[in-house]
């Protein structure tokens, strides 16, 4: 038994007649950037997250840039998000000329908490992007009033939680902007690189039409300094079929994360995910928590069961941000974690018996080891 930790194949299996369909019309149309398909993803796509307005770009990380230059963050700016996400989060923040400011994640859910943010608010602050890390949406209402109250922009980092509910409301429907990544292996994936801003402000909506497309209303006028990140028509196109399984493909996610944590609770040495009773995660990861983590990948692996670690080093003690003067100690909860984070195969195929397989073999390995 070979047990990917991803299994893009499984799902191409299911769906290769709509995909080839779909293909076949933008090839027809040759509207290979944005064009129809680009469009209809874009409405489609607000809809689903209930955003009054989508905007396609070229992958995640020039989301975040992109979200960042429409609300006219730059040098001078600091942006506080989490020490534990994905380095384009940070990059992002980077990339625009401003400070990114890490905070401890929560040490239960593992996500972003009002009340570290507030401790981290100075006279500089101008954004701050919460991750739905995992799949599983940060707690919105408390953020979204302390950014009121500080007049701070709310730009979510929603690459990992398409379709996440938070209190019935979905990630990217909550801040000023969202940010979504279509990368292959994400909930929503394209068929290589994609990504897109949403928001409710038409202000906003405009602005970012205009930075993604070299800053022209039209053809021939450019209005803003811009750049070129646009929505390609065949990963649209690949989009459009793909949200339209997306929710049977994250009620997958959830029997199969169902079936871990039924499977794994009397095993005292695996730490499970904690989820907050108002939240219902997409489970893009399923990240637990181990001793002996690097042996234990190593074992697994031995007997054909692929893992993942996110993130083996908490973005703090990044040889790139050493410059920003963070002690490892800064953020004890990132910081002692890093070293237990271990992410167990998981998504929409993966069979319940594939489920048991990878849990009997973590459970045999943990009481050799321990
Ligand atoms: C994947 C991801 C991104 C970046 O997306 P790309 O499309 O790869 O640029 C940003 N943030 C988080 C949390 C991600 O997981």
């Amino acid at each position: 038994m070979r047990i990917r930790f991803v299994d893009l194949k499984r799902q191409l299996d299911n769906i290769r007649p709509e995909i080839e369909s779909a293909f076949d019309q933008v090839m027809e149309n040759t509207a290979f950037i944005l064009g129809p398909a680009a469009r209809e993803f874009e409405q489609s796509f607000a809809e689903f997250i209930g955003a009054g307005h989508c905007i396609g770009c070229g992958n995640g990380t020039d989301a975040l840039v992109l979200a960042l230059r429409a609300a006219d963050i730059g040098p001078g700016d600091e942006v506080i998000t989490t020490a534990n996400t994905f380095v384009a989060t940070s990059e992002a923040v980077r990339l625009v000329g401003a400070k990114p400011v890490f905070i401890d994640p929560d040490e239960g859910t593992y996500l972003m908490s009002a009340e570290k943010v507030e401790k981290a608010i100075s006279a500089d602050t101008r954004a701050v992007i919460p991750v739905h890390l995992y799949g599983q949406t940060v707690d919105m209402a408390p953020i979204m009033e302390l950014a009121r109250d500080h007049d701070i922009i709310v730009i979510e980092d929603a690459a990992q939680a398409h379709g996440a509910k938070n209190r019935g409301n979905r990630a990217g429907s909550f801040g000023d902007l969202a940010c979504f990544s279509f990368y292959p292996g994400k909930n929503l994936g394209a068929y290589g690189d994609a990504g897109a801003i949403l928001t409710s402000n038409p202000e906003f909506a405009e602005k970012l039409r205009l930075l993604r497309d070299h800053g022209a209303p039209d053809k021939y006028h450019h209005i803003v300094d811009a750049h070129n990140s646009r929505l390609d028509g065949l990963q649209a196109a690949v989009l459009n079929v793909k949200l339209r399984h997306l929710e049977k493909w994250n009620d997958s996610r959830r029997r199969i994360a169902a079936h871990y944590m039924e499977q794994l609770k009397d095993t005292p040495e695996v730490k499970l995910p904690g989820v907050e009773p108002f939240n219902e995660p997409v489970w893009h990861l399923f990240v637990v928590r181990v001793p002996h983590r690097d042996e234990i990948r190593e074992l697994m692996n031995e007997r054909g069961i692929d893992t993942g670690i996110h993130y083996p080093v908490a973005l703090h003690e990044q040889p790139v941000y050493k410059d920003l003067g963070y002690a490892p100690e800064d953020f004890p909860i990132a910081h002692r974690n890093a070293p237990l984070l271990l992410s167990l195969p998981i998504f929409p195929e993966m069979t319940e018996e594939e489920c048991s397989y990878v849990c009997d073999n973590l459970k045999e390995i943990l009481e050799e080891l321990t």
